[in-house]
């Protein structure tokens, strides 16, 4: 019997794991192996994943191709562990990073390697924009998400989150999001203000941190005009622009990034969930080569430079993004998804759809359907999760390979769990 195929009782978990865990409770049951854009249960039940690890498993569970360069470099005693010292393994990635992601599209960055989470990506990045510019305050954005430590949550919208902190998040103000008021309110006429009004209270930013779509804010999207209209109010204001990439990057919204679909390149950018392709932790902080005024080690952390993290990311890269076909796919599917969505808004009172490329949310006016649907869709096979600040929203992040007949399938189900819970 090997280890995948023993039997583990579900009071291990809820005896003696912490209250705090949460994904567990809305899929109950105990997992073992997975492939693809499929999880198997220990009962040999199969789901398909339309949550993707939180758009950490853009490519899939176990995908074939980084699991065999995982598995050699494993076997050749490749490094491990190295904190963030020089090895062939990073300098392979940084190479097929540079050469196939950055410069292919006119981008001049550095790259940091923090901590492997989204969180610490973010957290240097504010470290750095109050560094270069000696200024201590943050612009975030309603129903923003950028992580759970201290930095990270205090440029975070969500009020159950903040308060979990105990102590004051502070030297961050929060700006309306694109259409927040429905169209009512001129852009950035607010934001504009208060910064020329010397008696407005509000300091001068070191930087403004954005999501171009808010996955864990309920799959609000900004328009491409929004967010040139920010890089411009930056540009013309002497603030940084950084662009929190952890979730919407690694080609979820089609192209590499998330921000180049309209045309404008940030100063700093975060990625970690898929960027090493495996759903291994690694995460990078990107920003331009002049801002780079980071001394040796003052942004520290042992299990920076994730080695075998370095393979797979690198094996992603030499995978997907040599040519345009993945972005050109994931458009497509997106498509389908739409036009699902909308089939069911039309058919349905009370439900309507946003989103870009494979992040599309489902919205009910009735928040409470949401989970409902959720939990239904779970019974019969499939795994999606809720997001916005009611839970109002079934978000979708499918594997980007997932499959036309996978896709068709797992909507097929979405829909009968939606007559099931609103028809
Ligand atoms: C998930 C996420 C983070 C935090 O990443 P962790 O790895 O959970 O720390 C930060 N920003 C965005 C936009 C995210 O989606």
């Amino acid at each position: 019997m090997t280890l995948l195929d023993s039997t583990v009782d579900d009071s291990v978990f809820t005896q003696h794991e912490s209250d705090v865990r949460s994904y567990c409770r809305s899929w109950p049951t105990v997992f073992n192996r997975a492939s693809g854009s499929w999880l198997t249960d220990v009962s040999g039940r199969q789901y398909l994943d339309f949550f993707a690890g939180a758009g950490a498993l853009n490519y899939g569970h176990n995908n074939p191709l980084m699991k065999s360069a995982l598995i050699d470099y494993i076997s050749d005693d490749g490094i491990t562990h190295g904190l963030d010292m020089a090895t062939v393994a990073k300098g392979r990635f940084i190479e097929a990073f540079t050469s196939t992601v950055l410069e292919p599209r006119g981008l001049d960055y550095k790259i940091q390697f923090p901590g492997p989470t989204g969180t610490n990506a973010v957290e240097a990045a504010l470290k750095l924009a109050r560094k270069v510019t000696g200024r201590e305050s943050i612009i975030s954005f309603t129903n923003a998400f950028h992580g759970m430590t201290l930095g990270s949550l205090s440029v975070t919208g969500n009020s159950m989150k903040r308060a979990g902190a105990g102590v004051p998040l502070v030297h961050a103000t929060p700006m309306p999001f694109d259409n927040y008021f429905g169209g009512v309110m001129e852009d950035f006429a607010w934001f504009e203000r208060v910064l020329d009004d010397s008696g407005s209270g509000l300091n001068r930013p070191a930087a403004v941190i954005v999501e171009t779509v808010q996955g864990e804010g309920g799959v609000n999207v900004a328009r491409a005009e929004w967010l040139r209209a920010l890089a411009d109010l930056c540009r013309r204001r002497d603030i940084l622009l950084i662009v929190d990439d952890v979730q919407m990057g690694c080609g979820r919204t089609g192209a590499f990034f998330s921000f180049e679909e309209a045309g404008i390149t940030p100063d700093i950018v975060t990625l970690s969930k898929s960027i090493s392709g495996y759903g291994l932790p690694l995460a990078l902080t990107l920003f331009r080569p002049d801002l780079d005024v980071w001394t040796p080690g003052e942004h520290n952390g042992t299990f920076r430079g994730n080695n075998p993290a370095f393979v797979t990311a690198t094996a992603a890269i030499e995978n997907y993004w040599r040519d345009d076909v993945l972005a050109q796919d994931v458009l497509a599917k997106g498509d389908r998804i739409h036009e699902a969505f909308t089939e069911l808004g039309n058919r349905f009172d009370g439900l309507s759809t946003r989103g870009r490329g494979m992040v599309r949310g489902l919205v009910f006016d009735e928040a409470t359907a949401a989970g409902k649907v959720c939990a239904s869709a779970f019974e019969a096979g499939l795994l999606a999760e809720t997001s916005g600040p009611s839970d109002e929203v079934v978000k979708l992040l499918p594997p980007l390979t997932i499959s036309h007949e996978d896709l068709n399938t797992g909507l097929e189900i979405l829909t009968d769990s939606v007559k099931e819970v609103i028809g």
